[in-house]
């Protein structure tokens, strides 16, 4: 869990104190494998810390979030938050069925992006930029025999 610690670390540097709440935030959104609902951020929290609110969960999640610390990702009509990765960000492909988001490097909209600047002059804001689609399984399913 070194994206964990690098976390707690962050938050020390910039002077906030490592509240139990925080750290117990931090860990529950470090443990999954990312893009974790408030739910289940809340739930895993309160396994470790039973006094554990939601109003605290939100409102460490909106710092952490301002911190850059974690990383706020829309899926569906729902937030999900994940650690922030040290070495770049990624894009999201959004599952519409499932619901299921899938790390897109962004390398792949690089040439979308200077594609837009080169022929419109415009600048795109990618930084939350996902793609809505159905997911590879779901596709599948979607696709099997017997369905339809
Ligand atoms: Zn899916
Ligand atoms: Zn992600």
């Amino acid at each position: 869990m070194s994206g964990h610690s690098e976390a707690l670390e962050t938050l020390r540097e910039l002077g906030y104190r490592l509240t139990p709440q925080r750290m117990f935030i931090l860990a529950a959104v470090a443990e999954g494998t990312g893009h974790m609902g408030v739910d289940e951020v809340h739930r895993r929290a309160k396994e470790a810390y039973p006094y554990m609110d939601i109003a605290t969960i939100y409102r460490t999640l909106h710092l952490l979030k301002k911190l850059n610390v974690v990383t706020e990702v829309a899926i569906g009509d729902r937030m999900h938050y994940e650690l922030t990765d040290p070495h770049g960000k990624h894009h999201h492909m959004v599952c519409q069925s499932c619901h299921g988001a899938y790390n897109l490097s962004p390398h792949y909209l690089e040439e979308f992006r200077s594609t837009l600047v080169s022929e419109f002059g415009f600048e795109p804001d990618l930084e939350h930029f996902a793609i809505s689609g159905t997911c590879a399984s779901c596709r599948e399913k979607a696709d099997g025999p017997g369905n339809g």
